[in-house]
């Protein structure tokens, strides 16, 4: 018998895909981690999990409690699928800036949402710190906490990281992903690099993160916007801080549109769009590195998320984006 034990159960353990076009183009093999297959659809569910299991182990949740957290959305939806699951309740800040239908999904699976407007994370109303001053005046609540919560780095150090590793049988040449809190970044890296140190390990970042110059310069320091949803920073989380960093690639939005459509045209996967700056970047470092290597990054979440924008021609037009032109194979 193979039965998974409900939702929590069924976090993880996900697939890696050969991205035929990509590895084709490139002659790379590009690797994804199927992570819009969690049965939340998100990379969130793992690191929902360990944040929530972590607290109930050292007795900081009890039964009725209430798990609180600010969040662009998918750690949100993990959160609170988990809460139904294992019966507590869920209060969720993310800012108004974020796509309608992670709202109305959070609204859905029965969170109380509040939304707010979007401030930089130096202000005290920040929908980080806010949703760390409301948990603090709850009874019996926690914050999750995601972005300095170690929680969230341990859950890609003990499963991401080791899944990658025996999925490719070792045989991994670099590891290339966006950071949001720099969990899924940070723990795979950590343990990949300790599996073999040669292994290049990469941050792929987004127009407006400071990510990218941080890698580059050691100075935080950005430039221009994304659409992208769920990635980049402005400051070094504890979930980042001190994680191998060999280099880093930064990835426009029109890159990162081609490269989504490209994906969903060429291979069928229907993808959100950190997963564009993700491919985006292990193309790059595929063309970089020459042919023959093995590239792994993440596909996060799944293109439905994001119905409403990047694949709305009008809303990408309201950006100064194009709809790319796909040409027929
Ligand atoms: N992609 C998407 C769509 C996300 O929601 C997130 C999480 N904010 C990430 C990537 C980045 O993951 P992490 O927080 O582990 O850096």
């Amino acid at each position: 018998m193979d039965i998974k034990q409900g939702f929590v159960g069924t976090v993880g353990q996900t697939p890696l895909i050969r991205l035929n076009y990509f590895s084709d183009l490139t002659g790379c093999e590009i690797l994804g981690k199927a992570e819009f297959l969690n049965p939340g659809g998100s990379v969130k569910d793992r690191a929902a999990l360990y944040i929530i299991e972590d607290a109930e182990k050292k007795g900081l949740l009890k039964p009725g409690g209430t798990v609180v957290e600010g969040t662009a959305g998918n750690t949100g939806i993990g959160l609170a699928h988990i809460c139904n699951a294992k019966g507590y309740k869920c209060l969720i800040v993310i800012p108004n800036t974020q796509s309608q239908e992670k709202i109305d999904l959070l609204r859905t699976l029965g969170a109380e949402v509040r939304l707010v407007p979007a401030v930089p994370y130096k202000d005290p109303n920040n929908y980080v710190k806010l949703s760390g001053r409301i948990a603090a005046e709850m009874e019996n609540a926690i914050w999750a906490n995601q972005f300095d919560n170690l929680a969230n780095r341990q859950a890609h150090y003990e499963t991401t990281g080791p899944e990658i590793w025996q999925q490719t049988d070792g045989r991994i040449d670099a590891w290339v992903a966006a950071t949001g809190t720099g969990g899924t970044y940070a723990g795979v890296a950590l343990f990949l690099k300790e599996k073999n140190p040669a292994i290049r390990t990469v941050i792929a970042d987004p127009m407006g993160s400071a990510i990218y110059s941080y890698a580059k310069t050691g100075t935080l320091c950005s430039t221009g916007s994304s659409i992208t949803e769920g990635i980049g920073n402005s400051r070094i989380t504890a979930n980042l801080a001190g994680a191998p960093i060999d280099d880093a690639i930064q990835i426009e939005d029109q890159e990162c549109l081609e490269i989504i459509y490209q994906l969903l045209h060429y291979d069928g996967l229907f993808m959100g769009g950190s997963v564009g700056i993700n491919v985006g970047a292990a193309v790059r470092l595929a063309k970089e590195l020459g042919p023959g290597h093995t590239i792994v990054t993440v596909l996060c979440d799944g293109g439905a998320r994001y119905q409403s924008r990047l694949f709305n021609p009008e809303w990408l037009a309201s950006k100064g984006l194009r709809v790319p032109e796909i040409k027929k194979r």
